[in-house]
């Protein structure tokens, strides 16, 4: 049968529990597809059947054997396995030596057991995602039990870590140094405690050192039991389950369930992290927008904040979205609602960039030209603009211009200003991201507009003015970069 490539027909797949569909919708989840949040809105009524074990430690620690024993003993009862490999290092993983692979064989080739591995790429907690997602596909296709093994160093291990519903750290003895490491990141994540190879020298000593971490950290109303283990050969794997069993029905009753509901809203954190930070990310592609506002905060022509709350306005239309993906321009998030909860004052949303340019109306350009040139403000662009009948002579100042113009007809606007005001400044221009956008604010507001529609200005630009009564005197220009492909 083939794998369906719809998000539909993938679902019904899972549901229908066929391995390579199961593995199909893993891939998705892994490589953050276009179709999984389908898929994952198909099946999330199906979860939250599976216990989920999460196995952490250093490589070395007899994880994966620990991972196994389990798996054999859930077999054992009849119940069907997931192993979800998020260690490089584990056999699980296909980074071992290959005498662990053997080893485990067994759980290879038994069809109640589905072993996948993850690939430790991600970044800015997509790793986390991507097992997160997995998970629940396990959990709809019905596997009882859910293994994942991660090593427990690193944030990003650390968060996929705490998404399991029983934390299992293992140690075994002689690794001092691993006891300082997880003081520092994993302490409050813990449910239990594995001494494993428990048959070494020092076993007890490493007991002794997390009682004494437990004594000084805090945790909640269950306390993490220690155990001891030999995954080799077996022992200690039912007291652990005995354990894992017990702290399933912890999480069942009330002090569990609000742990519960913190995980899950860490989990929607997590999302909305990794969503706006792609988007942030996006900001560098988005026709240099971050250079360009780092550039004049480096000027002094705006404060950090302000920059960052333009740029941050530029994401929530979906500027930086559509320069990623020009064919679903629509597909955002509503950022402002969720930034706006936060913001202890509300203002309208800032649609200005920066001052584009100052219109100058001159006879002529040569004759208004002469005296800018003596301050070296040379002229750069000079470009007809027909409808309007003007000549434009640009000349750069900074991060703004100034643009000369000269009429090129007696009934051009220019010629009848200069003819009424004489020569001068004609008009201030601003750039603005979206000027159809400005418009509509301004119309809707009764502001009097020149031009209702805006029109093909100088400098592959959208332009449109605004009347002198509405401003304050001046004739006001807003004006939009066209994109290059235009
Ligand atoms: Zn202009």
């Amino acid at each position: 049968m083939p794998i369906p490539a719809t998000a539909a027909g993938l679902a019904e797949g899972v549901l229908q529990r066929r391995v390579p569909d199961v593995a199909r919708a893993i891939s998705w989840a892994e490589s953050g597809d276009a179709r999984f949040p389908e898929l994952l809105t198909a099946l999330f009524s199906k979860t939250g059947r599976a216990r989920v074990t999460g196995l952490t430690g250093s490589p070395g620690a007899g994880k994966s054997t620990l991972t196994a024993a389990l798996a054999r003993k859930a077999r054992a009862a009849g119940r069907r396995v997931g192993i979800v490999a998020v260690d490089p290092s584990s056999p699980f993983s296909g980074g071992a030596i290959l005498g662990d692979r053997i080893r485990m064989q067994d759980l290879y080739t038994d069809p109640g057991v589905l072993i996948r591995s993850m690939a430790t790429r991600g970044n800015l907690g997509g790793l986390a995602r991507a097992t997160a997602d997995a998970v629940d596909v396990l959990d709809a296709a019905g596997y009882d039990d859910i293994l994942v093994e991660t090593v427990g160093v690193g944030q990003d291990e650390v968060e996929v870590f705490r998404l399991a519903e029983s934390c299992v750290v293992v140690l075994t003895p002689g690794m001092g140094d691993d006891i300082q490491a997880i003081k520092a990141g994993l302490m409050e994540v813990a449910d239990l405690f594995v001494v494993n190879k428990a048959d070494r020298d020092g076993a007890d000593r490493v007991v002794q050192e997390i009682l004494q971490m437990l004594e000084l950290g805090e945790h909640g109303a269950w306390v993490p039991p220690i155990l001891k283990t030999v995954a080799t050969t077996g022992t200690g794997i039912d007291e652990l389950i005995g354990k894992l069993e017990e702290h399933r029905k912890f999480l069942d009753g009330p002090q569990g369930a609000r742990r519960k509901s913190e995980r899950t809203r860490m989990r929607i954190e997590g999302l909305i992290k990794e969503d706006f930070l792609r988007r942030v990310e996006s900001l560098r592609g988005d026709s240099g927008a971050l250079e360009a506002v780092a550039a004049r905060v480096n000027a002094r022509m705006e404060d950090p904040l302000s920059a960052a709350r333009s740029l941050v306005g530029r994401i929530d239309r979906g500027f930086a979205a559509a320069a990623e993906s020009p064919s679903s321009p629509s597909k955002k998030l509503p950022f402002s609602e969720f930034l706006s909860k936060e913001s202890p004052v509300p203002k309208p949303e800032n649609l200005v960039s920066r001052i584009s340019h100052l219109g100058i109306a001159v006879k002529s350009l040569a004759e208004g030209g002469a005296f800018w040139d003596l301050l070296g403000l040379v002229e750069e662009h000079r470009e007809e603009v027909a409808s309007q009948k003007v000549l434009t002579s640009f000349r750069a100042v900074g991060e703004s211009h100034l643009e000369l113009l000269e009429s090129t007809s007696p009934d051009g606007p220019i010629a009848k200003s200069i003819e009424k005001r004489g020569p001068g400044i004609h008009h201030l221009c601003v750039e603005v991201t979206d000027v159809r956008a400005a418009l509509g604010r301004l119309k809707a507001a009764g502001v009097r507009l020149v031009n209702e529609e805006p029109f093909d200005g100088a400098h592959d630009c959208l332009v449109a003015f605004v009347h002198p009564s509405a401003t304050g005197g001046i004739l006001l220009e807003l004006s939009e970069k066209k994109a290059k492909a235009d």
